[in-house]
């Protein structure tokens, strides 16, 4: 053993016998909360209802709405816990008495980690832990800021607490007397989210410069009457501009002499030792000694969570005992780095912080120049034992109300009850000292190690079959994550790039050939209609036929390809756009005014649209038995249609392009594919991949141009047997009638493909969570300019919670981000052309006859088509703006009496496309899922945003024909099935057996096994 551990389990024990001198259970609290944490520990269900419950109180008013949700909440659960059965009768005997003592012990709990409501209230809590010689460092609760203005309001209650602390701490000195310099008794911690509502992992010049701006004040006021600032540190994507605006800040010739400022490393990151390593040499060149504060982390699952929803990397370790090895790798950086850096340990494990202990005595560092630091309400026997032994311990209080407390004490919850933390494995489940006080690399597992690095994944691409669920057997592509600084800068020089090829011709392609007409469109870009992305050019009629003729061609022989061949070209198409994944959104940036992580996003659902059509076309292509019966074997397949019409929207360019486009050619179908004249150039490239990928002449074929001219001369033509449409209702319902018409020389009925529009609506219920309702409602109403077929259209609130709702929706509003969306961190670019913004403009003026346009922004740019975020209240349900399709960033806030009227109101349109709800009340959700007249349901969370595989995408009603794009049986839609039965009886002998799936019935040609599209 080295003399470091022995040293470690030394101290361990030390504590570990002081700890056990004055024993208290993990919950000091007696009664309720000991007992609800007992029973979360015993049975997981228990314990999600029971933080979900915990969750929803706080913003629950009425007695019977408690009770309720007590009883949802809990239904057929009094198995697990007697008392609630005792609880539930009495709640419908006195529900104002349970739900009063259901408050109070709630509160209680809540009060066990909460240091007081506000600094006046703190200060009683401060003044007894300063008689056990414990420090402070207050937070401020209520960090969730939707709104620049509630942004401003919590710089103002923490200079406010920063006053009140130093004004009624004034002549408390240092516990231990000793380097009193290093530590002022006021610490005051700082959660940087909470200063800035609109912080973008994209832009992390953008967030530091406007966050800068608004700490300078408060900063100024710390280091005037001797306050020591720590930044706290939040989730992974604001990691690196909080760490860029603590250089920035502290290096500031006002702030450069400040030494008593620190900020937050967690060793559960991977990046952790880089990041502290980069801080340290920053702080050496700086020259003044700075604070880190080393934990582990409190975000664990959310990270893990996220990762795994957009396949990243996680970026958390995933072992527990990689995090306490990197505590520990970190811990010796920090000391060996102490004439530079003050160290506080974050910690309630004995383990850690023995390791910590152990390591400064090995270096010779007194103790007097370290401290401990715990969190208000936690550990309450391992601060004594450190007291007790000398040490420095200051104590992570928070303040605020109970309502913004809320996500904090479930974090804490959590973080008592979880299965790997040193807590409970202490005081709830007893393990030894020596269990406890193992080296952590002794505990990792070296091949988990291994498989943690890989992208986060939460599926597996084995065993699927048409018995598998679609979804479920296909892995999303990752979108980018613009976090890492090397992905803004690779978005930045393909937006360059881009640029550099602003007015390139792109001719259409028939037949394989570059075909130009002597005419050309220009595609421009809409923030900037003076510049031409590019000019396509323009077919009429006689390119039709051409391409017709050569689709019908080339059908002849794509129908006979196998499907394996087939759907490895959609796989290498999917891997050329992979490689020129950036090239492709900084286009849509300029053509069609995406913001960055929109553009990105359009790209990775193409991709996933390429692989889950060529991973459902190995599936379906198979013949597959319909019943076992003795002596016959009948076989279901299917057979391509022949040449399909695609006819796209702009507003996914090359997502929906590609997604109508891939299902036809993999279902071997050929295809002439019309873009929408503002995207013709994204559809250009597009064309080019394809062709990079090999696909045969003439079974896909380039054409833009006027949909009047060619789009209804394709749709009649009798050759083309299926259109594929997406986009408005005006032109989908002309093409469904049109393609109803049996014409001369026809020999199909057409199938039509048709996906139109909305006027989504999402309910907000009286106990939602308004803090994710805000930020979601904004984003599905503004995000991508509210041009997303799924954007909201209309927010249905319950009267109860109208008036919160409204106060912060519209402060929401009007913190968004307007501008060039070249530029990263914007929200809401232009809309895509003149007659899109004369329409807009034409809609808003008739919004304001018939309702209260409650919120317009002003600042918006001169040039572009730029619309400003509008929203109208008191919006009648028979509005025109309430029924109409609107397409631009405008939102109608419509007030209910009830749930029912929100549900009538919710299905009264012409539309189902996406519905929202917002509740968290089990019962209502439950209902909602059921009553919602749409064909994409989304319960707290954004009503856009599907992903292929996930959220198969596609409504009714006047949203579109039932199909669902991304989903298992869209490619249904491109295929005739076909049944072919055979007696297999001769002379009454039949086999036993017949295979569930026979190989593919491919007509062959004489001399060879497969055609494979050589034309
Ligand atoms: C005073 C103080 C301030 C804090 N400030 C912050 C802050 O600003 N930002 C922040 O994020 N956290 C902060 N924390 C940390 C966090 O809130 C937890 O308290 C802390 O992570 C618990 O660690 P522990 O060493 O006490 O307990 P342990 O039980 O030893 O460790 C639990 C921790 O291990 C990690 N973990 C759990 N499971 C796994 C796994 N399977 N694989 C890998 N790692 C795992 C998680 O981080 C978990 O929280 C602070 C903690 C304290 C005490």
């Amino acid at each position: 053993m080295s003399a470091l551990q022995a040293a470690v389990e030394r101290r361990g024990q030390q504590i570990f016998d002081l700890v056990d001198q004055n024993p208290e259970s993990l919950f000091t609290k007696a009664g309720f909360y000991q007992r609800m944490m007992a029973f979360s520990m015993r049975d997981e269900t228990f314990k999600v209802q029971m933080f979900r419950f915990v969750d929803v109180l706080a913003s629950l008013r009425r007695s019977n709405d408690i009770v309720n949700h007590l009883r949802e909440y809990f239904h057929g659960m009094d198995g697990v816990v007697p008392m609630l059965q005792t609880g539930l009768r009495a709640a419908g005997i006195f529900p104002w008495l349970t739900a009063f003592v259901l408050r109070r012990n709630v509160s209680g709990m809540a009060r066990q980690f909460i240091a007081g409501r506000d600094g006046a209230d703190v200060m009683k809590t401060l003044r007894k832990k300063r008689r056990q010689n414990i420090g402070f460092t207050v937070d401020l609760l209520g960090e969730a800021v939707v709104s620049e203005r509630e942004a401003d309001e919590y710089a103002a209650r923490a200079m406010e607490l920063l006053d009140t602390l130093s004004r009624e701490t004034r002549g408390w000195t240092d516990p231990l007397g000793k380097n009193t310099e290093l530590f002022p008794v006021v610490n005051l911690s700082l959660k940087i989210s909470a200063f800035y509502s609109q912080m973008d992992p994209a832009a992390p010049e953008e967030a530091v410069e406007h966050l800068a701006a608004k700490l300078r004040p408060i900063l100024r006021r710390a280091k005037e009457v001797g306050v020591f600032v720590n930044f706290d540190m939040e989730s992974y994507a604001q990691k690196n501009g909080t760490l860029d605006l603590f250089k920035q800040l502290f290096t500031e010739p006002e702030f450069a002499d400040w030494p008593h400022v620190g900020i937050v490393i967690q060793a559960y990151l991977r990046d952790a030792e880089r990041d502290l390593k980069s801080l340290i040499a920053w702080g050496r060149k700086r020259g003044t000694r700075f604070a880190v504060r080393l934990v582990k982390g409190a975000y664990w699952d959310y990270e893990k969570i996220i990762a795994q929803q957009n396949g990243w990397i996680c970026p958390v370790f995933l072992q527990k005992p990689e995090s306490d090895a990197n505590f520990e790798a970190c811990t010796r950086i920090l000391l060996d780095n102490e004439s530079i850096v003050t160290a506080a340990f974050g910690s309630h494990n004995v383990r850690s912080i023995a390791y910590a202990m152990s390591y400064a005595e090995e270096k010779g560092i007194d103790k007097s120049r370290f401290e401990f630091q715990l969190l208000y309400g936690m550990a309450g026997p391992i601060k004594r034992a450190l007291v007790e032994l000398g040490y420095r311990v200051r104590e992570y209080s928070p303040v605020g109300e109970l309502l913004p407390g809320m996500s904090y004490l479930v974090r804490r919850l959590l973080e008592n009850t979880s299965n790997e933390g040193f807590l409970r494995a202490k005081f709830s489940e007893n393990l030894s000292a020596a269990e406890l006080l193992r080296d952590p690399n002794e505990l990792i597992k070296p091949e988990a190690i291994r498989s943690s690095r890989e992208p986060a994944s939460g599926h597996s691409r084995n065993g699927a079959d048409r018995e598998t669920p679609p979804g479920d057997s296909y892995e999303n592509a990752p979108l980018i994550n613009f976090v890492h600084p090397q992905n803004q800068q690779q978005m930045r020089s393909a937006l360059q790039a881009a640029r550099s090829q602003f007015g390139k011709k792109y001719p259409l392609v028939i037949n394989g050939e570059k075909v130009t007409t002597g005419k050309w469109m220009p595609s421009v870009n809409p923030s900037a209609p003076n510049e031409i992305v590019g000019e396509v050019a323009e077919a009429g009629v006689p390119e039709a036929e051409r391409a017709v003729k050569a689709a019908s061609a080339a059908f002849e022989h794509w129908c006979r390809t196998s499907v394996e061949h087939r759907a490895q070209l959609l796989e290498r198409v999917a891997a050329i756009m992979e490689r020129r994944r950036f090239e492709l959104a900084a286009v849509e940036v300029y053509e069609v005014g995406k913001a960055w992580d929109e553009a990105d996003g359009d790209i990775r659902e193409a991709i996933d649209f390429l692989l889950f059509y060529a991973a459902q076309m190995r599936i379906l292509g198979r013949p597959k038995l319909t019943q076992h019966v003795m002596g016959e074997e009948s076989y279901q397949h299917y057979w391509p249609r022949g040449v399909a019409l695609v006819i796209a929207p702009w507003n996914f360019p090359i997502a929906i392009l590609c997604g109508m486009v891939s299902a036809a050619i993999v279902t071997g179908n050929t295809v002439i594919m019309k873009p929408a004249e503002p995207s013709s150039v994204t559809g250009a490239l597009l064309m080019e991949l394809f062709e990079e990928a090999g696909v045969p002449r003439g079974v896909l074929n380039y054409l833009p141009g006027h949909g009047s001219v060619i789009g209804q001369h394709l749709v009649d033509h009798p050759e083309v047997v299926m259109i594929a449409f997406t986009g408005s209702r005006e032109v989908g319902l002309r093409i469904w009638e049109s393609a109803g018409k049996t014409r001369p020389g026809q020999r199909e009925l057409k199938r039509v493909v048709c996906e139109m529009g909305g006027k989504n609506a999402i309910i907000v219920d009286s106990d939602a969570d308004l803090d994710e309702t805000i930020v979601d409602s904004i984003y599905s109403a503004f995000g991508y300019q509210g041009q997303k077929c799924s954007a909201l259209s209309r927010m249905i609130v319950l009267e109860e919670n109208y008036d919160r709702v409204i106060e912060r929706l519209l402060a929401a509003a009007a913190s968004l981000k307007v501008g060039n969306p070249e530029n990263p961190g914007i929200t809401v670019g232009p809309v895509i052309d003149e007659r899109a913004y004369k329409r807009i403009l034409e809609m808003i003026e008739a919004g304001k006859k018939e309702a209260t346009l409650a919120y317009q922004a002003k600042d918006i740019p001169k040039d572009g088509y730029f619309i400003p975020p509008t929203i109208f209240t008191n919006v009648k349900p028979t509005a025109r703006i309430a029924r109409e399709e609107i397409f631009g960033p405008v939102l109608s806030v419509i007030k209910v009496r009830d749930l029912d009227e929100a549900v009538e109101v919710a299905n009264s349109t012409d539309y189902a496309l996406t519905a929202g709800f917002f509740s968290r009340s089990p019962a209502n959700i439950h209902r909602m899922k059921a009553e919602l007249e749409a064909g994409n349901v989304y319960i707290n969370r954004s009503c856009t945003g599907a992903v292929v595989g996930r959220h198969p995408f596609g409504g009714f009603k006047m949203s579109g024909g039932g199909t669902k794009a991304g989903g298992g049986d869209y490619l249904l839609q491109f295929l005739i099935p076909r049944i072919v039965t055979e007696n297999i009886m001769r002379h009454g002998f039949a086999p036993e057996e017949t295979p569930r799936y026979r190989d593919e019935f491919l007509v062959r040609q004489p001399g060879t096994t497969v055609v494979e599209g050589a034309v």
